[in-house]
């Protein structure tokens, strides 16, 4: 784990990002990397361990069936800079190739209303040249015998660029290439953002300890701890830290065929995770939101909801045995489920990367890359990231995605 100092070699930054993890990490990197941008960044870690972090309790993988043309431009992106890494990371020697364990994922939908759904997604999906195949019930049998389907309408399944990576290893080169190419990290927490008498601007951040930094741009990419960000600069933000649950299990019987990450009606998922090993996923029914520091697990949702649902949906699970598991906690926007970028429309050089719930490793490269354009250029040069702005949550309107896990 990399050792950052403590204190910055500076009393001012251009741009001040707080969180080092996966988003922060990825934005750095892409304003190091910004043709003409010779701004100073500075990233102010309070986990230099990257211990308690989403990023380091995900579940790593990538699909391409969303509903909404934005959020698969985005994860075909992501597996565009996946399929040659080391060339996208500059033709850096040092850095490994990438792939995608291409596992597919399967949507189920058990009434009417979810076969809609992925009716809906499909076609938007099909738009955007993904090759995700709708299949019934008795095609699902033909090609995955081990499912019980009685109460199945309709599958939306693809393979392509859908599955595992491995994104603690690109988050490590994003963060590994940007402090090579002059972004400074240091150790410390942000305790308080110093707004303008006028509020229209952060100041300066002020760290634990006493520390104060001026800056031209902050970036919140504090994860689940982002309203804490926010409510510094006098901004509310609906992300939440909720829990989520994983677990690695191994089957009396392993199944004759890769299980691609099977998203139920009832929403447990469950994929291949090794060769005999299977991950499945799950939270409590109330969904709460928790203490970013709780990282207990809770044996009833597994006894009660996660393991049945399981058992239910393929019968070979009834006898497994759990090897690993671990909680952790989404970024989760209570408003649309999605990601909340750009700049506070009042605090106008404070910029939100918040609220990616489960999705946000897999769209980190397009966000990153968007928001370092944003920051560098004054507006978007790629993909047009609009949409994510927090004015739609200030107009009431919710970002339309209806496959979310
Ligand atoms: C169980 C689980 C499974 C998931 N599965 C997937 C998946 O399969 N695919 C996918 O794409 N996504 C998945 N996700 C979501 C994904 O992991 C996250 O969206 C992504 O990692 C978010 O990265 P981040 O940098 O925004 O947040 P984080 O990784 O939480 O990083 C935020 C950082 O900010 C730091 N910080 C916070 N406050 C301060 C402060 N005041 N001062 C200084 N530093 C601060 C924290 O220490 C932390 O390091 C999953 C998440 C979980 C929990």
């Amino acid at each position: 784990m990399p050792q950052f100092p403590n204190d910055p070699q500076r009393d001012s930054y251009d741009v001040v990002i707080v969180g080092g993890a996966m988003m922060g990490s990825a934005l750095a990197w892409n304003l190091a990397v910004a043709p003409d941008f010779d701004g100073s960044v500075l990233v102010v870690e309070r986990d230099p361990g990257f211990a308690s972090c989403s990023t380091a309790h995900t579940n790593s993988c990538i699909r391409q069936q969303f509903a909404n043309a934005l959020n698969i431009r985005l994860s075909q992106h992501t597996a565009e800079v996946l399929r040659d890494f080391p060339a996208y990371m500059g033709g850096d020697a040092r850095v490994p190739h990438q792939q995608i364990h291409a596992f597919g994922y399967l949507y189920l939908a058990g009434d009417q209303s979810g076969a809609t759904r992925l009716r809906r997604a499909h076609a938007a999906q099909r738009d955007c040249g993904v090759p995700a195949r709708l299949m019934t019930p008795d095609e699902i049998a033909a090609a995955y015998p081990f499912y019980a389907l009685d109460d199945i309408v309709l599958g939306s399944h693809n393979t392509r660029d859908e599955g595992y990576w491995d994104g603690g290893g690109v988050f490590e080169w994003f963060r590994r290439k940007a402090r090579e190419q002059g972004v400074e990290y240091v150790a410390g927490e942000v305790t308080g953002l110093e707004v303008s008498r006028a509020g229209t601007a952060v100041e300066a951040v002020r760290l634990a300890g006493g520390g104060r930094i001026a800056c031209g741009t902050v970036v919140n990419a504090a994860g689940p701890r982002a309203a804490r960000v926010a409510a510094m600069a006098g901004r509310a933000i609906p992300v939440e830290p909720r829990k989520r649950f994983s677990w690695v299990f191994k089957a009396e019987r392993t199944l004759p065929a890769t299980l691609p990450l099977t998203v139920d009606p009832s929403g447990v998922h469950v994929r291949q995770d090794g060769p005999d090993t299977y991950l499945a996923g799950g939270h409590t029914a109330e969904d709460l939101p928790a203490d970013p520091d709780d990282f207990a697990m809770d044996s009833d949702v597994w006894m009660d909801v996660v393991w049945p649902a399981l058992a239910a949906r393929i019968p070979a699970f009834e006898a497994i045995r759990v090897i690993n598991e671990w909680a952790g906690h989404y970024a989760f926007n209570a408003f649309d489920h999605n990601a909340i970028l750009g700049p506070d429309p009042e605090v106008g050089n404070f910029f939100y990367m918040n609220g990616f719930s489960g999705h946000g490793l897999q769209q980190a490269p397009g966000m990153g890359r968007g928001l370092a354009e944003l920051i560098a250029f004054g507006g978007y040069r790629t993909l047009d990231l609009r949409p994510f702005h927090i004015d739609r949550i200030l107009r009431g309107e919710r970002f339309d995605e209806s496959v979310v896990i």
